[in-house]
């Protein structure tokens, strides 16, 4: 008997060791560490969100949010947890994150292979880290610090985590979805999405100081297809004077230099003011004058490939076909293909009747492949306030400027829809982690991630204390 209770002594003894070290590594990982480690494992490559979308649904709900799953299809999960149901039809400020990530192509080069979530080394390892399973814990971390007050208090608004699928593939399974069928139903007032970041390196005076973009608008894709046909004698021996191969060369070559203009427009002309507010000194001066300083700011501009993007309309040549044909035989169409990045403000019809006219031959026939959603650009009000206070809370005396990305996303659905849509990750990283996006490596500082929650818990509190928190509750309470 006595054996018996010694046996069983030391298994107990055993088992609570065993506790303790579980409690012990718990502390070692903060929760969202381990939570995005989860979310990485559930792989969601575009077009297979559903399993991660699930698990990160049920996460929610027994956090306490009131979760609606808004589509569930094997190719399409879309979901939202909110602090208040959506039918209660307060005014709902949206944090939006998307599901789905890309696939992991060369995985041998991958140091933690990259479906595990492994942390090591302070960082998540995996696909999706910062693009975007990590900000999807900070939301809802951020907004897991208000799920009781949100029980005890009648807030005047509402705050919901929307999860998409498909928006590496351009949104039509996800976001379109939800602003063509459930938008009454979410009923946003403001969405914050992905889009700028804290941005190293760029202002000159102050190299030390934090810089955040918060985009405030994107430009937008424009696929187009140029089919030239031409009749000529068809062997390579005796070149005619003009021949379809040949005259589709010098009209690509005129229409990629021609189309190289620098449009200032009211987005990016205001993102360089405000660039050139935080920056000061002669530079921020020009800055914050492009009309007066342009003969000296533009050469400068014209070198940086990435804001030269942000001031033109761009075309890329990214393909060329002729029908399949032995090589002296001169081809009697030829098509190319076309990837061009319009600024908010460009007209679609004059764009394309702007390439038409440079073509000069008036036979070339032009198709639009596909075409992003028009979205004017957000026009920055109290919303983009409250988030460049809750960033700046988190990182003192950071400057916090609008920004015109170059790339579009999911953000353009809201905005096309006339709702104020900013797109912030808000964490601060070197450029070679910024890289590893899409990329080899992809891996977030837990700290980062600790600080992103901490930025989305103060938007929060902002929005609380903010004349908007006040103004609706008036309202609410007559
Ligand atoms: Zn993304």
């Amino acid at each position: 008997m006595y054996r018996m209770f010694v046996i069983i002594l030391i298994a107990c003894l055993f088992v609570s060791r065993c506790l303790i070290a579980l409690a012990s590594d718990d502390q070692a990982v903060p929760r969202s560490a381990d939570l995005l480690s989860r979310y990485i494992r559930h792989k969601s490559v575009t077009g297979s969100e559903r399993m991660a979308g699930l698990f990160f649904s049920t996460v929610a709900r027994q956090k306490g949010f009131h979760v609606e799953v808004l589509t569930d299809e094997p190719d399409s999960y879309n979901f939202t947890a909110s602090l208040y149901p959506l039918e209660s039809g307060k005014p709902n400020i949206v944090f939006l994150n998307h599901i789905d990530v890309v696939p992991a192509v060369s995985v041998d080069e991958f140091t933690y292979p990259p479906f595990e979530g492994v942390i090591a080394d302070g960082k998540v390892w995996g696909r999706g880290a910062i693009d975007n399973k990590g900000m999807a814990v900070m939301q809802l971390l951020a907004m897991q610090y208000y799920v009781d007050l949100a029980t005890e208090t009648d807030l005047p608004f509402n705050i919901t985590m929307l999860s998409v699928s498909g928006e590496e593939t351009g949104g039509e399974k996800g976001a379109k979805i939800i602003v063509s069928e459930f938008f009454d139903l979410l009923n946003p007032v403001v969405v914050y999405g992905e889009g700028g970041s804290g941005v190293p390196d760029v202002l000159v005076r102050e190299p030390d100081r934090k810089l955040f973009g918060i985009s405030i608008a994107f430009k937008r894709s424009l696929w187009v297809e140029l089919t030239l046909a031409m009749t000529t004698s068809g062997h390579g021996s005796i070149p005619p004077s003009s021949y379809v191969v040949q005259d589709k060369i010098q009209a690509l070559n005129r229409l990629t230099e021609r189309n190289r203009r620098i449009t200032f427009s009211e987005s990016t002309r205001n993102m360089f003011y405000e660039l050139g507010r935080v920056e000061g000194g002669m530079r921020g001066l020009a800055l914050r004058n492009l009309r007066l300083f342009r003969p000296f700011v533009v050469p400068a501009m014209r070198r940086e490939e990435m804001i030269f993007a942000l001031i033109t309309n761009t075309i890329t040549i990214t393909g060329i076909n002729t029908p399949e044909g032995p090589p002296n035989l001169i081809p009697q169409e030829i098509t190319a293909i076309l990837d061009c990045r319009l600024l908010p403000e460009t007209d679609t019809g004059k764009f394309l009747e702007k390439i038409r006219r440079s073509l000069v031959n008036s036979d070339v026939d032009i198709r639009v492949i596909k075409e992003a959603v028009h979205a004017p650009p957000t026009q920055p009000d109290e919303f983009y306030d409250y988030m460049k206070e809750a960033l700046q809370r988190v990182y003192h005396g950071a400057g916090v400027i609008p920004i015109l990305a170059p790339a579009s996303n999911d953000n353009n659905y809201f905005r096309s829809q006339g709702i104020p849509t900013y797109g912030i990750l808000p964490v601060y990283l070197p450029v070679y982690l910024l890289e590893t996006i899409h990329n080899v490596d992809e891996r977030l500082p837990v700290d980062d991630l600790e600080k992103g929650v901490e930025v989305y818990r103060q938007l929060i509190a902002v929005l609380i204390e903010s004349e908007y928190g006040e103004v609706t509750n008036n309202s609410s309470a007559e």
